[in-house]
C-alpha cells in the first residue's frame, strides 16, 4: 500500500468515526445545531478545520454534527439531507462539487435552515453567506513567490480539481502574476493541467509524465497546494531535481513545512484554520438568533454575502508565524 493509501485509509477510519456523534432531539435557538458537511477528510487541513469549528461552536453553546462525504458528490448531498431530516438550525458546507448540491441546498433554505459555504463558494441564491480566504490572492502569492525563485525558464502549471471553485481562482491568481513576465518572454508556459480531486497521486503522474515529456526541462512548477506539491516533489525527486525546481503550495501541511525548510518546496500559504472556523461558527449561530453580520462590501459570484479572511505567504524566513499562531510547536517544525 503507498503511504497516500495508508493515509487515505486512516483518515477514512477518523472520518467514519466523527460522522457518529449523536444529535439532540430538538434543535433550539439557544442550543442551536449546526450541520457540518466536508468534502473530503483526506486532505489534511479539513480535519483541523472539522476541529477548530466544534470547539469554537461549543464556546458558543451550539452543537455540531459533522458528515464527511470522502470526496463523493452523490453522499454529500445525501449527508445534507440526512441533516435536513434532522431539522439542524444551520448547515455549514465544503462542496466537493458546488454545482452539484444546488438542489438539496434549495431543500434546505425552504425547511428553513441556514446554509453557509465553507472555504469554497456555492454559487447558489439559497446560500445565506460564504466564508473563506482571499483566494485570488493565495495565487498570487504562490505565482510571485515562484517567479522570485526563477524569473526566467519554463514553467509547468498544475491546477487544483476542476471542480472546486476555489482552483479557478487560485490559478486566475497566479496566471495574473505570471502573465508580464510571459509577454516580456522571461518565463514560458509548456502546459497547464487540473488535478482531479486535487489527490496528490495524481498531481504525481501528471508531473511525472510532463518531466518525460519536456526531458526535465522544466524550470519550475506551480503546485495549487501542498498535497499536490508533495507529488510534484516526488516526481522531482525521481529525477534528482528536488530542491532544484522551485514548486509552490499552500495550507502549511506539516510535511509541506519541512520540506519548505528543508529548501524541497520554495513556499506555502497559510491560511488561519482557527480563524476561519471560529468565524464561521460565530457567523453560523448568528445567521440562526437573527444577529447583525458584517459582510465585505463586495459580494461574491452570485450576489452572495461573504466574509473574506487574508492568507500569509510563507517560506524558511517567516515559518515562525505557524508557532506563534499555535499552528505547530517549534519541536513539530523542528526549528531552533
Ligand atoms: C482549499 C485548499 C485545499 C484544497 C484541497 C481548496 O478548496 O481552499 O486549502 O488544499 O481545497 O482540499
Amino acid at each position: 500500500m503507498s503511504s497516500f493509501a495508508i493515509r487515505r485509509t486512516l483518515l477514512a477510519v477518523v472520518a467514519a468515526t466523527a460522522a457518529c456523534s449523536a444529535l439532540p432531539a430538538f434543535a433550539s435557538k439557544d442550543k442551536p445545531v449546526i450541520g457540518f458537511s466536508i468534502d473530503d477528510l483526506r486532505v489534511e487541513r479539513w480535519a483541523r478545520d472539522r476541529d477548530y469549528f466544534i470547539a469554537a461552536a461549543k464556546k458558543l453553546g451550539a452543537e455540531v454534527s459533522v458528515q464527511s462525504a470522502d470526496g463523493d458528490s452523490a453522499k454529500q448531498a445525501n449527508q445534507i439531507e440526512n441533516l435536513i431530516s434532522q431539522k439542524v438550525d444551520a448547515i455549514v458546507i465544503v462542496p466537493k462539487d458546488g454545482k452539484a448540491l444546488s438542489p438539496v441546498i434549495k431543500e434546505a433554505k425552504k425547511a428553513g435552515i441556514k446554509v453557509i459555504a465553507y472555504d469554497r463558494l456555492i454559487a447558489s441564491s439559497d446560500v445565506d453567506a460564504y466564508i473563506s480566504f482571499d483566494n485570488e490572492r493565495v495565487g498570487e502569492m504562490q505565482g510571485a513567490a515562484i517567479l522570485k525563485a526563477k524569473p526566467k525558464g519554463n514553467y509547468y502549471v498544475l491546477g487544483g480539481s476542476p471542480d472546486d471553485n476555489n482552483a479557478k481562482l487560485f490559478k486566475a491568481g497566479a496566471m495574473k502574476v505570471l502573465e508580464p513576465a510571459v509577454k516580456k518572454g522571461d518565463i514560458k508556459i509548456l502546459g497547464t493541467q487540473d488535478v482531479k480531486d486535487w489527490l496528490p497521486e495524481n498531481a504525481l503522474k501528471i508531473a511525472e509524465n510532463v518531466l518525460t515529456q519536456f526531458q526535465n526541462k522544466i524550470d519550475a512548477f506551480i503546485a495549487p497546494n501542498d498535497g499536490t506539491a508533495g507529488g510534484v516533489i516526488q516526481a522531482l525527486a525521481a529525477q534528482k531535481l528536488a530542491g532544484k525546481v522551485p514548486v509552490s503550495g499552500q495550507d502549511a501541511e506539516l510535511a509541506a513545512c519541512k520540506r519548505v525548510l528543508a529548501g524541497t518546496q520554495t513556499m506555502t500559504v497559510y491560511k488561519s484554520l482557527n480563524a476561519i472556523a471560529s468565524n464561521a461558527a460565530k457567523l453560523s449561530v448568528d445567521l440562526v438568533k437573527g444577529n447583525k453580520v458584517t459582510f465585505k462590501a463586495q459580494k461574491a459570484e452570485g450576489g452572495i454575502n461573504q466574509i473574506l479572511l487574508d492568507p500569509i505567504a510563507l517560506t524558511k524566513e517567516n515559518m515562525d508565524i505557524l508557532v506563534k499562531d499555535n499552528f505547530y510547536t517549534k519541536e513539530q517544525l523542528g526549528l531552533k
